[in-house]
């Protein structure tokens, strides 16, 4: 390919719109172009990579034994509701009206077209286990469609879904992906963390996310891990050891009373006002979960985790309440309290779920839905709740004990990039999806999907691989192996070694773009480096003494070698690619 003719326009800015690198280097590169926000073009350097990842994802899968396919990208309502997922999975689920005003979606997942699929055709133990995937455009209306292709609306996946006749086949299926998920990743040149997770709206139990850790914003996750064992895991899903209070021995509040606390609208605050620990506050939250307010209770050095809190109720929308709802709640129940004052006296009737770090507490200090006032030396047995229930809804913290081995836990920022669940038998139940065991019994398949965003792992490759320059690409995925840049196009010998060392490569399998635009080295130079091309070639004053420079891109190493040793240099790094 010619630069000349490539299909590529750089731009002398990042988009304004970009916050962070991927989707600033990939726009300023021409690899992609919005069309409305979170809907993108594909231009052919960027089609270039993502074809890439997905042969890598294609002969891992065929290895791996699943057979590919081509699922419909519009659904009809029906199919929906037989999961009950029509009314569960909220507004992502992009919903519309075709001319008979039958009712569709969008498809943002296939467990409920894979399963009528299966239901159809997988009727005996004999014809089972099966697993199935594809590769395909998704569409979710996300809240927030940023950061470019790490969350866009519609955006190229990979699903995968496997069909067993008993747990034991999914566990096996199970690993079986989270070994081909690990070559997939490190062929793409990505170093991925397998991490424990929720299984959210797609259900299930047992659940893992391929994490790409990296420093950068776009890691929209928190990983917690253990440096002494093996544990890691999602902050929506990370669990600790019960943290301890910090008791400093003295003896607060041991009688109960209410005492006015002016102005104390925040746990610092109200530590700060009455000189004590945060650990000695119970701290209550008003959530908004599925429409309906539900209390949360935590000792107040910690922070309610929401996918916990709303998991502990089996909810799937959560957030916290606004300060008219907060208002609203208090005068049904014939208080008028605002936040920092709330408590869970007098709210019977109310789903009250409260932390693990609450069971201890003694002589503590609560709210008691009077603005201003607080009562302090209080115990749960005297607050009058008819029930609590008590679940792990903290969000854990760096340092906190490893559930597994005991020592303190890490974080760290991690983008995903794929995920593992188990579903057992969470589709093909409500949908009626059986096979006949060898016993003649009609029995649900024991389901697991696998998911890999093949858009975010490019954007996701650029976060982890890049510098000031631009993109520094990993070889096997990049959308072109080298650029071969002659110094000036006027030279004739630059000019005519340069396209002899490009027909060579060609010839030799390297796929290869030749700078031949009259621009200055410097803008070619700065070209090469945005773009990312992995291998530089240049043809300029070494050629005096019969060599070129060969400049690696992610060591930013220059060689100075004779054109034949340049082309094989190159040939053998590209015949290296795993
Ligand atoms: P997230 O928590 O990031 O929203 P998810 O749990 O919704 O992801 P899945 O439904 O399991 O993800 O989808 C499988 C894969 O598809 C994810 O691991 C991710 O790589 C990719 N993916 C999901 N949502 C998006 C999106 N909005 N844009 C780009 N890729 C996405
Ligand atoms: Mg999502």
């Amino acid at each position: 390919m010619k630069m000349s003719k490539l299909f590529v326009q750089t731009l002398r800015e990042y988009p304004s719109d970009a916050e962070v690198v991927s989707h600033k280097m990939l726009a300023r590169a021409g690899y992609i172009r919005k069309l409305t926000p979170g809907i993108y073009n594909f231009l052919p350097l960027m089609w270039r990579v993502l074809k890439k990842i997905e042969k890598i994802v294609r002969e891992e899968m065929d290895n791996a034994g699943a057979q590919e396919l081509l699922m419909p990208f519009v659904q009809p309502k029906e199919l929906w509701e037989e999961s009950g997922r029509w009314d569960a999975y909220g507004k992502e689920l992009m919903r519309l009206k075709d001319r008979h005003d039958r009712i569709m979606c969008l498809g943002p997942t296939h467990e409920e077209v894979i399963t009528a699929i299966a239901r159809d055709s997988l009727k005996s133990y004999k014809q089972l286990p099966v697993n199935l995937y594809q590769i395909q455009s998704k569409f979710r209306d996300e809240v927030r469609p940023r950061y470019g292709l790490l969350r866009g609306r519609e955006f190229i996946m990979k699903d995968a879904y496997s069909f067993d006749t008993d747990e034991a086949g999914l566990d096996k299926e199970y690993e079986n992906m989270a070994n081909t998920y690990k070559k997939i990743f490190d062929r793409c040149g990505l170093d991925t963390k397998m991490v424990q997770s929720d299984s959210g709206a797609i259900g299930g139990s047992v659940s893992h996310e391929f994490m790409v850790i990296t420093d950068t914003d776009a890691g929209e996750n928190d990983v917690f891990y253990c440096n002494n064992c093996n544990y890691s895991a999602n902050s929506n899903h990370a669990v600790s050891k019960l943290p301890q209070a910090i008791v400093d021995g003295k003896q607060y509040f041991p009688k109960t009373e209410i005492i006015d606390t002016p102005n104390t609208h925040s746990i610092e605050e109200l530590s700060k006002f009455l000189n004590i620990p945060s650990t000695l506050i119970l701290k209550t939250l008003v959530y908004i979960i599925d429409k309906k307010p539900v209390l949360a209770l935590i000792r107040a050095d910690k922070t309610v985790e929401e996918t916990k809190l709303m998991n502990a109720v089996n909810g799937v929308e959560i957030r916290i309440a606004t300060g008219a709802e907060i208002a609203e709640l208090m005068n049904n129940k014939g208080y008028d309290a605002v936040a920092g004052f709330i408590g869970p006296k007098g709210m019977n009737g109310l789903t009250i779920i409260a932390d693990e770090t609450v069971k201890d507490m003694k002589n503590f200090v609560v709210g008691i839905n009077k603005t201003d006032r607080h009562q302090v030396g209080a115990n749960l047995s005297d607050l009058g709740i008819a029930k609590i229930d008590y679940q792990d809804i903290r969000l854990v913290e760096k340092g906190d004990i490893c559930p597994e081995c005991g020592k303190p836990l890490f974080v760290t920022k991690g983008i995903e990039v794929g995920n593992i669940f188990k579903l057992g038998t969470k589709y093909s139940k409500p949908m009626n999806a059986v096979y006949t065991d060898i016993n003649g019994e009609m029995k649900p398949y024991v389901m697991g999907c696998y998911g890999i965003g093949i858009s975010r792992t490019a954007a996701a490759a650029v976060e982890a691989h890049h510098d000031e320059y631009g993109i520094i690409w990993p070889l096997a995925i990049a959308p072109y192996h080298a650029v071969v840049v002659p110094v000036s196009t006027n030279d004739e010998m630059q000019m005519s070694t340069a396209t002899k060392i490009y027909e060579n490569l060609l010839k030799s399998g390297v796929e290869v773009v030749l700078d031949d635009r009259d621009e200055r080295a410097g803008v070619k130079f700065k070209d090469a480096d945005l773009i990312g091309f992995p291998y530089r070639i240049t043809t300029g004053k070494t050629l005096t003494e019969g060599l070129v420079e060969c400049k690696i891109r992610e060591t930013g190493t220059t060689l100075k070698l004779t054109p034949e040793k340049a082309v094989e240099y190159i040939t053998t790094a590209v015949k290296n690619i795993k």
